[in-house]
């Protein structure tokens, strides 16, 4: 998964992009501006981010206009939206805009990161925590998989390039996707390694079983799906 928090005080956007890649293991962009923002929110390619989280007393550009210039471009990123305290009244304006959710400074992280991922998984079509794609379980809260009832030990890379994977079961899933979700900025140089990842998840939860997941279109992707032996 892939974040962006528009949020221009430096500690406050280092604490929440720390907690969505320490403890959601997600990837993080920040932006200290609203243009900048706005910026890196339309040029994202594949869908988008799959989350901004969006402040709304931004330098040169608001969080509200932000919003509701994103909203028009045709944007669908869940948008998270930071707001102080005294702006609680403005919440039905901000909903109308095209937030999805709020939280009030000064807020828990705990609760911010839980806000995000509920988020992510509806922006997905999954309001349930627990992905499913035949016997397979992925438990995104715990970040644990389970095949056939039984627990997969991961590494934690591979538990997101499946993560992403089973949240859009069925559906060709290309490398410079799978990259532009799972790393910060310079994800070029990492392009060798998804095959890497693809392996071991082959490795440990298709090996052992006659149904295979985890299936290759050369040239396009990946596809998790039951119902394959494909190699
Ligand atoms: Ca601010």
């Amino acid at each position: 998964m892939r974040v962006l928090v528009v949020e221009d005080e430096p500690r406050l956007a280092a604490n929440i992009a720390r907690g969505l890649r320490e403890n959601a293991g997600y990837a993080v962009d920040t932006a200290a501006d609203g243009e900048q923002g706005l910026f890196l929110a339309q040029s994202a390619d594949a869908g988008g981010y799959d989350l901004i989280v969006l402040d709304l007393m931004l330098p040169r550009l608001d969080g509200r206009e932000l919003l509701r210039r994103l909203r028009q471009g045709g944007g669908r990123s869940p948008v998270l939206v930071l707001s102080a305290r005294d702006e609680k009244e403005s919440v039905v304006e901000l909903l109308n805009l095209g937030a999805d959710d709020y939280v009030a400074k000064p807020f828990d992280l705990g609760e911010l990161l839980a806000r995000a991922k509920a988020l992510i998984r509806r922006g997905k079509g999954h309001p349930s925590p627990v992905l499913r794609t035949g016997d397979l379980e992925v438990h995104t809260v715990e970040r644990s998989v389970r095949r056939a009832g039984r627990e997969v030990g991961l590494t934690p890379m591979e538990y997101r390039v499946l993560e992403y994977l089973a949240h859009r079961p069925g559906a060709v899933v290309s490398k410079t996707e799978l990259l532009e979700h799972l790393y910060d900025f310079n994800w070029e140089k990492f392009s060798n390694v998804i095959e890497v990842y693809i392996s071991g998840l082959r490795r440990k939860l298709d090996e052992p079983f006659a149904d295979k997941l985890i299936h290759t279109l050369r040239g396009q992707g990946y596809v998790l799906r039951p119902g394959g032996s494909q190699a």
